[in-house]
């Protein structure tokens, strides 16, 4: 007789549940080291770290392939800027956010993949899409066809995308560059259509399918990312492969504003992790980005860690409570695996006995 077992809960995303055979399979857009690390960045690494903690609750092991974009235009200016050499102001760059993560008590990904020792995937990439005809060749680049993989409907690319409108014109606004012509001063490697540099999307996509194959369980970046880059990467690897999904569920992790403006560069309006944690604790700050619905913007204000640190204090002092266990540890559990709702996990675990506090503590790394 063929019995069911309850077994372990899955994690539920967008109201579908995700029943994973481990390892669970994370893919996570990692940063263009030519800049500090900011508070947006650290949501973003923090909810990743979170997430994948939450995964394993589930009893499935993961393993996380956490890409550096250390080719890339913007890269190359900020390292000419300072008159350093792309590649060595990338890993000074990178050191100083790694710094920042390890501060944060992210824990490392289990692969740390750069781009500029993924060149010959792009080149096997981009010779396949030409192969299957999803890609066409045009004085020294190759693009991708983007249509009908995108839409029609979708925002028509251009430079606030990050996409090239100069050079060689694309044949339709949907495609993009799998490889670059390059010019002088920028990084170049040879390929059968000339000296030239992988595009952004068409690295991830060669990343993720060299290191985790041609399906991920879940992607996972800043909100501002969904569109066009997680859309091309997974349109790259879907005409490649033919394996459709390339990712079974996403999260985009909403962005931080300061005053109804996104935290970036270009505003200057940034809060750095490295300030914010010389008067904070690491545990205050994880609190206050995942104390928070992960897919919705949210502003920050300092009197907020305030509020973090409070419930933080309520948070050890129920963890320390001694009381025979009373089911709130499920409840927590539950909560954090439906839409990894970390608010209502929290409000459980104040409230109950030690093992449920103790339980999201140690899950949210917040101690
Ligand atoms: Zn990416």
């Amino acid at each position: 007789m063929i019995t069911s077992s309850p077994g372990p809960h899955p994690v539920i995303l967008g109201g579908r549940a995700l029943p994973l055979v481990s390892p669970a399979r994370v893919y996570l857009c990692g940063i263009t080291p030519y800049d500090v690390t900011h508070l947006g960045h650290a949501a973003t690494f923090v909810w990743a770290d979170a997430a994948t903690s939450i995964v394993r609750l589930t009893g499935a092991e993961t393993v996380v392939c956490r890409n550096v974009t250390d080719i890339d235009d913007v890269l190359t200016r900020a390292a000419a800027e300072r008159d350093s050499a792309y590649d060595e102001f990338a890993a000074t760059q990178e050191y100083l956010f790694d710094r920042d993560m390890a501060a944060l008590r992210v824990r490392r990904p289990t692969h740390n993949p750069r781009a500029r020792h993924f060149v010959d995937h792009v080149i096997q990439l981009a010779a396949a899409l030409l192969e299957t005809g999803h890609g066409y060749q045009r004085d020294g680049q190759v693009y991708f066809r983007g249509f009908p993989a995108i839409p029609g409907g979708a925002p028509a690319l251009d430079e606030e995308h990050g996409e090239l409108t100069e050079g060689p014109e694309r044949a339709e606004p949907y495609d993009v560059a799998v490889w670059r012509a390059s010019g002088p001063d920028d990084p170049g490697w040879p390929s059968p259509w000339g000296r030239g540099r992988p595009g952004w999307h068409a690295e991830c996509a060669a990343i993720a399918m060299s290191v985790l194959g041609s399906t991920v369980d879940l992607v996972v970046g800043g909100a501002d990312l969904a569109f066009p880059h997680h859309a091309y990467q997974a349109a790259l690897v879907e005409a490649a492969t033919g394996v459709r999904p390339f990712s079974r569920a996403q999260l985009s992790i909403g962005a931080v504003e300061i005053g109804g403006e996104k935290m970036a560069k270009s505003t200057g309006n940034l809060i750095l992790v490295s300030d914010l944690l010389k008067e904070h604790s690491p545990a205050a700050v994880r609190l206050l980005l995942l104390d928070r619905d992960w897919r919705e913007a949210w502003s920050y204000r300092p009197e907020d860690l305030r509020t973090a640190a409070q419930r933080l204090e309520r948070l050890y002092s129920a963890g320390g409570r001694q009381t025979e266990p009373s089911g709130a540890a499920d409840a927590v559990r539950s909560a954090l695996l439906r839409e990894l709702d970390v608010p209502a996990a929290l409000d459980i675990a104040e409230e109950a006995d030690g093992e449920a506090a103790r339980l999201v503590i140690h899950t949210l790394a917040l101690a």
